[in-house]
């Protein structure tokens, strides 16, 4: 494990608990996690721990309209701790619970893991898979054959989409992501998140050059512009 914090707004809806596990298979060049990215510099911790730190906060998080998210890193490299903290926050807990991944290794979820599962949050990180690899370093394939497993199952998705000027700000692209969202039919709402600059001290601590250290932040324009290519789809963007 990373972490864990409570948040509000940013990893599901109302004020939740989040874990954060480490170890990443992607590389993306806006991470602003990258000391998440290897596993071995996590704490060893078990599920027990986890769940007596959230049980704290329950009564708080449940008045709050609020749950547990597992998030990372990426959560589905260890689909054992994941599916077990999502099986007790729901269950033991009775929280609602969420699961940030980019989808890579969905096919590490097992069927109850998702049935354990709310909500996902789906970071697509492109359509295009050139971009998608240039982006992650990975292919794409996996997170949509994800996607459309979710949406077999029924499973609320939240798609959540990073602007980055010149790298995944292309409107074919941005339609790409739209149109594939829409028709998946289980996907309740979009967030359109601006690209910032709050990682690069981290890049820098960890004695990594910031590839897009020249790359602006998008305009209020910009990402209003991409909204409405999610929102002209049928969607929810936010
Ligand atoms: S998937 Fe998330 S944690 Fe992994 S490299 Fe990309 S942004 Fe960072």
């Amino acid at each position: 494990m990373h972490s864990w914090d409570l948040s509000t707004g940013v990893d599901g809806p109302g004020t939740r608990f989040v874990t954060f596990l480490s170890g990443c298979p992607l590389r993306c060049l806006y991470c602003h996690n990258p000391d998440t990215w290897r596993i071995r510099d996590g704490v060893r911790t078990s599920a027990d721990d986890v769940i007596a730190e959230a049980g704290k906060y329950t009564r708080f998080i449940a008045a709050a309209g609020g749950g547990a998210t597992v998030s990372g890193g990426e959560p589905l490299l260890q689909p054992v701790f994941t599916g077990e903290l999502l099986h007790r926050m729901k269950h033991e807990l009775g929280l609602h619970t969420a699961l940030d991944t980019s989808g890579f290794l969905g096919a590490r979820a097992s069927d109850a893991l998702l049935r354990d599962t709310d909500l996902v949050l789906l970071d697509i990180k492109s359509w295009d898979p050139d971009t998608y690899l240039k982006v992650t370093g990975r292919p794409v394939a996996p997170t949509l054959d994800f996607a459309r497993r979710l949406a077999g199952l029924g499973t609320e998705v939240h798609v959540r989409f990073v602007l980055v000027p010149g790298l995944t700000d292309d409107p074919a692209n941005v339609e790409g992501v739209a149109s594939f969202a829409a028709g998946l039919g289980n996907v309740s709402r979009v967030d359109v998140l601006p690209f910032h600059k709050l990682g690069e001290a981290k890049w820098a601590a960890l004695g990594r050059d910031v590839p897009l250290r020249d790359t602006p932040v998008p305009t209020a324009t910009e990402v209003a512009a991409a909204k409405a290519i999610f929102v002209a789809e049928g969607l929810t963007a936010v």
